[in-house]
């Protein structure tokens, strides 16, 4: 286009728990290039998922090279770029040596459950019941605290580096930074920061301070002193998260940083208090934004930060679900029911309801709003009627029974019902996935018509640091035209009976492991 050399575009890293991906925004907040590489997942025992550092890191590289390639060849030029925006998987924990940069162990990601038996223990110890009031989470395998603890019981080196005081910890969004910088050769040594809605998901940072606090970093008996934690910024900033130091963007600062879901609640923009929204991607994560005050949930919620732009730290009411497109690559990977994701859909289409056929897809325990360690996945209700399809609708409507709990607790602990669900991530492309949503929950379905939300939340936070946009007024439009809504249709008592049957299900299986 003649016109592009006066635009400005905003790069975003979208580095996910499946793939890497990196997408250049106009002003208008559309994708003109984009390249996505999907890398290895490892799991060498049951409950046991890892990344290799160096691979997410190179893959990233990769994106940026091919995406920033397509961008030229559409008549662009490298230099409208003007800021990078990082939003990745929370939780998922690395560890590497101060000193020389190097990955101690493989990235342990957020599903992990090895740490079931150390959470166990440390759910008796005194003041177990206090955590959720000073960080929003309540234990479990799911926090990045409780992986590096497994590391610190069981791999040598990261021992020896914690002895040595040389142990850098830190999610996927401070390695990033430290990696794109060039490691410790970057900047001072090395760019180590975080912020707010990826830390306040390790359980050491405190909600209110927003920044580490000692009692918490006590209760789990970990030495402040020996142990190198990234400063947490604000997650939007024009110079504290440095520049990129090789490949095809060298030089381009890195001005904006969000944990995948607050991205995505962002890129939805859901600035105001009241509004939430539902990413259906491997795991499902609905965030309720709730204002300037942390909500601490009595309903099996998380508590946490939505986003940090300018010192005034927006909070979140968070239900998290663990398995959802994770389900459907079940079937296709282990079970060989489908040879893609997207044909799950017309499976599923092949039956007319689940068939009686209920599949709790508790592949790391259930997470919001239950909370439950001891059950595994199950699939119930199963006669000689059973089909393949019945399997396929029970593994969609897995992640719409839970959102539903999800509500219903987000109700309670809020005082306040949702009038409409605005959704994304790859799993919300299945219509009848979302039609089953809005039926199961009765209130409309939002979809919007361009899905990379997360990664437009992530060029939102770098945005601002720069002045491409100024405010959320300005962004009210972004994304706004030809987005779909699906309207519940089915009668309210047979969702609340299907409803009850899932519930029961749950019951049914919990303690079986
Ligand atoms: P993440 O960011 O967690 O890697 P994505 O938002 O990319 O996740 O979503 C990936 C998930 O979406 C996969 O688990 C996949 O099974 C599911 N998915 C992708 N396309 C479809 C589709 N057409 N119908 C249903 N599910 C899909």
């Amino acid at each position: 286009p003649s016109t592009a050399h006066d635009e400005t575009f905003v790069g975003a890293i979208d580095q996910g728990t499946t793939s890497s991906r990196f997408l250049i925004f106009n002003k208008e907040g559309e994708p003109v290039a984009s390249h996505q590489i999907e890398f290895k997942q490892i799991y060498p025992h049951p409950g046991w998922h890892e990344h290799d550092p160096e691979e997410i890191v190179t893959s990233v590289q990769l994106c940026m090279d091919e995406a920033v390639k397509l961008f030229k060849r559409r008549g662009y030029s490298r230099d409208s770029i003007k800021a990078i925006g990082i939003t990745n998987q929370r939780e998922t924990t690395v560890v590497w040596d101060k000193n020389t940069g190097e990955p101690l162990y493989n990235a342990i990601v957020w599903t992990d459950t090895r740490s079931a038996a150390l959470v166990r223990e440390l759910k008796t110890r005194s003041g177990a019941d206090k955590l959720q009031d000073k960080c929003g989470l309540p234990l479990s395998t799911y926090p990045s605290v409780s992986k590096l603890l497994w590391m610190l019981e069981n791999v040598d080196k990261v021992k020896q580096a914690y002895e040595n005081g040389t142990l850098a910890f830190g999610t996927i969004d401070a390695w990033l930074v430290y990696k794109l910088n060039g490691g410790p050769q970057g900047r001072d040594g090395g760019v180590f920061v975080s912020e707010p809605t990826n830390a306040s998901r390790t359980m050491f940072m405190n909600l209110e301070t927003l920044d580490y606090d000692n009692s918490l970093i006590d209760f789990f008996g970990l030495k402040r002193d020996n142990i190198r934690l990234p400063n947490i910024i604000r997650s939007s900033d024009a110079e504290a998260y440095g520049s990129i130091a090789s490949g095809s963007l060298t030089g381009v600062s890195i001005t904006g940083c969000l944990g995948d879901q607050s991205a995505a609640l962002v890129g939805q923009k859901g600035f105001t208090p009241g509004l939430a929204k539902n990413t259906y991607g491997t795991g499902c994560f609905l965030l309720y934004n709730v204002g300037e005050k942390p909500v601490i949930s009595k309903h099996g919620l998380l508590a946490t930060v939505a986003f940090n732009f300018d010192g005034k730290p927006i909070y979140a009411l968070e239900g998290s679900i663990a398995v959802a497109g994770q389900g459907i690559k079940f079937l296709q990977n282990n079970l060989g029911l489908i040879s893609s994701s997207a044909e799950i859909n017309d499976l599923a289409a092949s039956v007319e309801d689940n068939g009686g056929c209920i599949f709790v897809t508790a592949f790391s325990g259930l997470f919001a709003p239950y909370w439950i360690d001891d059950v595994r996945g199950s699939i119930l209700g199963i006669t000689q009627y059973t089909q393949k399809g019945h399997v396929a609708r029970a593994t969609l409507e897995a992640t719409c029974y839970q959102t539903k709990a999800i509500l219903n607790a987000m109700e309670k602990d809020s005082g306040k019902a949702l009038t409409e669900l605005a959704v994304d991530g790859g799993m919300s492309n299945s219509d009848l996935c979302m039609q089953t949503q809005a039926d199961l929950i009765g209130i409309p379905v939002i979809r919007p018509k361009m899905r990379e939300t997360t990664a437009l939340g992530a060029a939102i936070a770098a945005g601002f640091a720069v002045g491409v946009w100024k405010s959320f007024d300005e962004l009210k439009e972004l994304n706004r035209v030809g987005s779909t809504t699906l309207e519940p249709k089915m009668p309210a008592e047979k969702s609340a009976e299907m409803f009850e049957r899932w519930e029961k299900a749950v019951k049914t299986c919990s303690g079986f492991v």
